[in-house]
Order: structure tokens, then sequence, then C-alpha cells
């Protein structure tokens, strides 16, 4: 325990020095005043871009990151042939990063706003996001702007919500606010949740991603138009600008933005109070006895462990004895076929049941076309495990008959449904289905592994290798750790 201790505390400190040197290695390589982002970007190999933690934008998710900026960030690394270099920060030091040359890109979730158009200059919009006003729901809030003096209203220092504050107060002279230096309104959030404060506002697309992990918090009056999201580059820097603009072009006319957008923000439509309010409870509670077999499982076939559990509560509750009326049980919900053909000799043993529903996970993932990629592929495997591969089939067919993309499941699973309508099963091999369910199934699958992504966020500080380091590196780390 001692040691484990010990070799935790290196770890966070490794970490920390690390993050130091991240850090000093980003503020030493700001732009030279000769040479232009570009031609920095293709002379070192390096796009460095920042960005804003949060589930909408960027997740370190444990050294794998993720996030919708993440991947547009990443996308366009690869379009310049160069590698990704992401750190995080505050929307308004974001923005200090790129004035100053630290940053060639800020994706960040960021508002086109006049005032920033005079220190750095935007790339192509790429969504578009209103502002709203957020309280707890279960407290007295204002019906109107009118009433909005009353309440104690916390905003992000630098942001966009801040600049619509003070546009306001032109019209409600008793407006008032607490600018919060946070890194992000998740932060903000957070305080509201724990009454610090009354009132915050965040981005549209981020709250309906977010407002998963705070089921008591509410939007409440939308308090802008709607606002560009785009990327912020280096002011007059054309070539960056000119390929900045190449890449939103191209990844609009494959449709691959939409595609990102559906993957990220896509799904997010049935937010349930209840729902999430009772999957904290079971993940407190139930899941703990578990765990170490979905991580083991996760391991041995090299599968996100949290998507083995997102499946299982989809599947049981994490309920080790549930049985359905159908007859199919334990953890995984396996039936006794499929239990017989993974040598699964007992449902309800907890450990077999995962191991063997993720052996199977693999299998039927092998039935997917090989050109379908991840995380379509993933989606296929899982609406085909619930309503049968024959439907599934046939709804890629009336996808197809559409004159749509019948390997995208964000088409497909709009056809689905329609299997339980005669005019359209009656035209199909494997007839009537109840379509709806495998949407649903995929839909609630990807919402419990989007909150246990969450909420085990701080989980698991990344063991760095000190043979990565450089020599001065290595001896700095070594003072610090003797100290
Ligand atoms: N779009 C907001 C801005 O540009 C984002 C702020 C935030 O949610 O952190 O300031």
């Amino acid at each position: 325990m001692k040691a484990e201790k010990i070799q935790y505390w290196r770890a966070f400190k490794l970490v920390a020095i690390v993050s130091f040197f991240a850090g000093l290695s980003a503020s030493l390589s700001t732009c030279s005043p000769n040479i232009s982002p570009i031609e920095e970007i293709l002379a070192t190999g390096e796009l460095r871009v920042v960005t804003r933690e949060n589930p909408a934008t960027y997740s370190p998710n444990n050294g794998d990151p993720i996030g919708f900026e993440y991947d547009l960030a990443k996308r366009f690394s690869e379009y310049l042939g160069v590698e990704l270099n992401i750190y995080s920060t505050s929307v308004s030091q974001a923005l200090l990063d790129i004035e100053n040359g630290r940053a060639h890109i800020a994706a960040a979730g960021l508002s086109v706003t006049e005032a920033r158009k005079l220190s750095v200059d935007f790339g192509p919009n790429y969504q578009e996001v209103t502002q709203q006003l957020i309280g707890r729901r279960d407290r007295k809030h204002p019906k109107d702007l009118n009433e909005l003096p009353y309440y104690k209203i916390g905003v992000l220092a630098g942001s966009s919500h801040l600049e619509r504050l003070i546009q306001l107060r032109a019209s409600f002279p008793d407006l008032n606010w607490d600018a919060q230096k946070a890194e992000s309104t998740i932060e903000l959030m957070e305080s509201v949740r724990n009454e610090n404060i009354e009132l915050t506002i965040v981005d549209s697309n981020e709250f309906a991603v977010t407002q998963r992990y705070f089921p008591k918090l509410n939007s409440l009056i939308e308090l802008s138009d709607i606002q560009e999201i785009a990327w912020a580059i280096p002011k007059n820097s054309t070539e960056l600008q000119n390929k900045v603009n190449s890449f939103f072009t191209e990844i609009e006319t494959s449709s691959e933005l939409d595609q990102l957008k559906e993957l990220h923000f896509g799904y997010i439509n049935s937010f349930d109070y209840f729902e999430v309010t009772s999957f904290k409870k079971n993940y407190e509670n139930l899941l703990p006895e578990f765990r170490n077999f979905f991580l083991q499982a996760g391991i041995d076939y090299g599968i996100d462990w949290k998507l083995l559990a997102a499946i299982s509560y989809q599947e049981s509750h994490w309920r080790k004895n549930a049985v359905s009326p159908t007859g199919v049980k334990g953890l995984m919900m396996l039936t006794n076929n499929t239990a017989a053909e993974m040598n699964v000799v007992d449902r309800t043993d907890p450990q077999q049941s995962i191991d063997g529903g993720a052996r199977y996970l693999l299998k039927i993932q092998d039935k997917i076309p090989e050109r379908i990629l991840f995380p379509d592929r993933l989606w296929f495997a899982l609406a085909g495990y619930n309503v049968g591969f024959g439907h599934l089939e046939d709804a890629r067919i009336l996808t197809q008959r559409a004159g749509r993309n019948a390997d995208l499941w964000s088409d497909v699973r709009e056809f689905l449904p329609l299997l339980s309508e005669k005019e359209y099963y009656s035209t199909l091999r494997f007839g009537k289905a109840r379509g709806s369910e495998p949407v649903k199934y995929v839909e609630n699958i990807r919402d419990y592994h989007d909150l246990l992504i969450w909420l085990t966020r701080n989980e698991n500080m990344p063991v760095i290798n000190d043979e990565e380091l450089s020599e001065p590196e290595r001896k700095t780390l070594f003072q610090i750790l003797d100290n």
C-alpha cells in the first residue's frame, strides 16, 4: 500500500513536472517576428493548438484525448502533414496566446465577436450557438431580463458571455455580475449547483452536452441571438488563413464536418433528470463491485472498459442476477445460445458475463462490412445485436433506396423506425420489427458511455516514462523529486 502511494505521488510529481516542461516549451516557442505562422508550422513539423477543456470541446481522457475541437484540430494537423501539439487553458488566455504567437490556432468553441476581431482573425464559421442563462431547476428564477438584477450572476471572465452582459446593461442599467476567473463554464456550473452563485451563462451546444452531468441545472432564458463559432488565428496571417479556409471547405464538402458534429452532438437529445440521477447512484453503489472485471476485459480485448460498462448498464442496470421475461440473464444479459457460443457456463457470474459479453461484441462487430469504420461500425454492431442483423440489413436497404448513405449510422438510424410500418416492411426480406428500439438502445449506450467518461475524468493520472525526458529535464526532475 505504501509503495503504491509512493508510486502515485511520484506519478503525480512527474505529471506536474512534465506539464511544467510542456508549458515552458510552449512559452519558449513563440513565433519569431520574421517568420509567418505557416512557415513555422512547416519548418518545425508542429501545429500548436490552444483549446479549452470541456466535454463539448476537448477532454484529456487519461492521455487519450477526445472532443469535437480535438478531432477538428487533429484532422487539420493531418491536412498539413504535421504533428499536433494541443494544450488547454482559459478562453481569455487562449486568445492572448494567439495574439502573442504562443499558439497557431485557438480551437476552443470561440464565439466570433466584434471586440475579438480587433485582436485576432477568425476562420470559417463551423457551428452556431446561442447563450443560455443557467440556474438550478429547484430554485426561484427570473422570468425575463427585467428580473436579472435581483440575482447573483457569475460569468466567465474574458468570455463572449461577459461581452453580452455588457451590451445588455445598455437596456438594463441595474444589471450586475461577478466576472469569475475560471478555466471553463464547467466550474461556474458547479458553483450554481453548489449555490455559490445563482445563475451563469453557457453556450447552447455546451449545455446540451454538459447538462447530463448537472441534472439539477436548467436552461432558463436565451440571452443572445445566434452567434458563430470559429477558430481564432493570428492577425494578418494570410497563408494560414487560406489553409484553414480550404481545410473547412474540404471537410464540409466531404461531409466529414457533419459526421463529427453527429459524433459529438447529434445523439444528445433525450435528457432525463431521473435517469441521470439514478445512473450516478448506481455508479457509486453498484459499479465498484464489477469495475475490475470491466477493466480486465477492456485490457484483454482492447475495448474501452467504459463502453463495456455502458452496454452492461443498458442491459442490466449493473444487476448481476438480472433476468428478462425472455430468459436472458446477468450483467450483459446473454441469451442461453450466446452464452453457449461464448463458453459462458454461469451467466450470473459477473466476470464470466462481462468477459463473454466483450468477446461477443467483437464477434458481432466482425459481421459489419470492413469498409465501415469506427465509430459507425460499433453503433451498427450494437443495433444489429439489439434488433437482429437481418432487420438492420433491411433498414440499410431502405436507406439506400432513399438515396442516403447506408454505411452511416446517422442516416440508417432515421430509417430503422420505418420497419414497423407495413408500407415499408412488406417490401423487405425480414419483415416487421420494432426498429425504434435499436435507435434508443444505441443512444442510451452512448449517453452512459459519456457519463462514465465524465465521472471518471479525474482518475488515473498518466505515468510518464522518465526515459523520454532529456538530460537537463531529468536532472531538474530528480532535484525536485528529492525535495
Ligand atoms: N463561446 C464562448 C466564448 O467564446 C465560450 C466560453 C466558454 O464556454 O468557456 O467565450
